[in-house]
């Protein structure tokens, strides 16, 4: 999400005149979008702010232009008026939902004068929930290459105990139809061929279709897989709570839906998913990943854990790795529960011991990487197709994703960039795949560049 949103936010400032740059060093301005969902990451923004601030004072010792400092994104939201006052070094504040006026704050800073949401202190804060969504005055999407993401929810109104996203995103918004569509076509247009559809909780879509009827997440795969030239759709991250029969029925009659989907379960035990107010049991998890592969066979399950939530005991713990047993993934990300400020678990007393949570997370972390390992040794010699969309690990390699969303690294020419390889697996790594470039995808290679480079 915060990809999509520094990408919107480029959108948004190139018309002043602002590009890209690869460092701070030379930039005008530099924005942070930053993350809240855990310590971890939020505290990560002071210490980058420290190394900005070192930067430009050395820029102005130099005689250069001076340089605007930005924090964008959930750390912003939530702590506001403080980081003005922690860093006053920085100039502008601003939310998740506001990044469209970033151009009133960028005038105003320049002048110093005082900013739509206010003024503290030195720094400009536009932190509010306007009533008008910003992607109603965000300008047309710039091309993201081959793989782009694409915004249709954003917020949370499922209040999961541990969770700071329905404070800092704000309650469930699904963007019209309409938008979204023009959107994919715009980004097809421009040279995409697979689409991530994202949403705090995608799978709560229900966006507002012409016809006045609501369309869930279902509704919308199967209209954009009609797109002309889209190869590929993805959606993350969903809630096992919204997997609904369609969606669920999506997965095994849309070719270009791929076999791969993020359903974050965050633990095994009943007693603790009632305590973090999941609202599903981990049979019904268990039920869900059933489905999907009866849908599609070869469907790829990916998951989030939280290990020493509080209250979680060793019994608790082992229904989890239960859970993984049974499921089976072929990617995780897992953590240590992190106390939120202002959540409701950050309230609950039977804190886990740190060290004990330190423990379960390896022990947890090495089954997941033994699966991961396991589920991917499955794809030595097949050839998958991927998507080439980037520079690869090494010079003269491209890479991209398989089905799968494993990353593929490749020899092949920088012409090819773009393009729906074949690839055979012949090398298995921690976390990616290596291979030889064999052909192109069947039914996609319409548009493919010349052959030379195939095997
Ligand atoms: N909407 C998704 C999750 C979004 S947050 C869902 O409902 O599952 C991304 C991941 O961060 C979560 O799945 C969770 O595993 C992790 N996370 C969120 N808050 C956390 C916290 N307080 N401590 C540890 N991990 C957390
Ligand atoms: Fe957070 Fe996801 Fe729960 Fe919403 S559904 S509160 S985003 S963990």
């Amino acid at each position: 999400m915060n990809v999509y949103d520094s990408a919107r936010i480029a959108d948004v400032l190139a018309p002043l005149g602002f590009t890209p740059v690869d460092a701070p060093d030379g930039a005008d301005m530099v924005i942070l979008n930053t993350c809240h969902i855990r310590e971890k990451a939020s505290e990560k923004v002071y210490s980058e702010l420290g190394r900005l601030r070192h930067i430009r004072d050395r820029r102005m010792e130099n005689g250069s232009s001076a340089m605007t400092i930005a924090v964008a994104g959930c750390v912003a939201q939530a702590e506001g008026e403080e980081m003005l006052r922690r860093a006053p070094h920085v100039d502008i504040v601003l939310g998740p939902q506001t990044y469209h006026r970033l151009p009133e704050m960028v005038a105003c800073a320049a002048r110093a004068c005082v900013g739509k949401g206010g003024k503290t202190g030195a720094g400009i804060l536009d932190t509010e929930f306007p009533p008008a969504p910003k992607f109603d005055f965000l300008p047309q999407v710039s091309t993201q290459g081959a793989a782009a993401f694409l915004s249709i929810q954003e917020g949370c109104d499922k209040f999961c105990t541990f969770c700071v996203v329905p404070y800092t995103r704000g309650g469930e918004y699904s963007r019209p139809v309409d938008d979204v569509m023009a959107e994919a076509k715009s980004l097809v247009t421009k040279g995409a061929r697979e689409i991530t559809l994202l949403g705090q909780n995608v799978n709560a879509y229900h966006g507002e279709s012409a016809s006045g009827r609501e369309w869930g997440l279902g509704d919308l795969i199967r209209a954009l897989a009609e797109i002309d030239g889209l190869a590929r759709l993805r959606y993350t991250t969903s809630h096992p709570c919204d997997m609904d029969d369609s969606l669920l029925s999506a997965h095994g009659e849309v070719r270009n839906l791929m076999p791969f989907l993020h359903l974050p379960v965050q633990s095994g035990s009943d007693r603790i998913l009632t305590a973090m107010n999941r609202r599903y049991r981990a049979d019904d998890y268990r039920r869900i990943a059933e489905r999907l592969r009866e849908a599609r066979p070869d469907m790829a399950l990916a998951s989030d854990f939280i290990v020493g939530f509080p209250g979680e005991s060793q019994a608790d713990f082992e229904d989890t790795l239960r859970l993984v047993h049974d499921v089976g993934f072929a990617q995780a990300y897992s953590f240590k529960f992190s106390a939120r400020p202002g959540s409701p678990a950050d309230m609950l007393e039977d804190r886990v011991n740190k060290a004990v949570a330190a423990v379960r997370l390896e022990e947890l972390q090495r089954l997941l990487d033994k699966q991961q390992q396991a589920f991917n040794r499955e794809s030595v010699d097949r050839a998958l197709p991927v998507l080439l969309d980037r520079p690869g690990r090494n010079p003269g390699q491209l890479a991209g994703r398989s089905p799968y969303m494993q990353a593929v690294h490749v020899t092949a020419d920088s012409s090819l960039m773009g393009s729906m390889a074949l690839v055979r697996i012949d090398e298995v790594g921690v976390n990616s795949l290596g291979g030889r470039l064999v052909g192109w995808e069947e039914g996609l290679d319409g548009d493919r560049p010349e052959k030379r480079a195939c095997a």
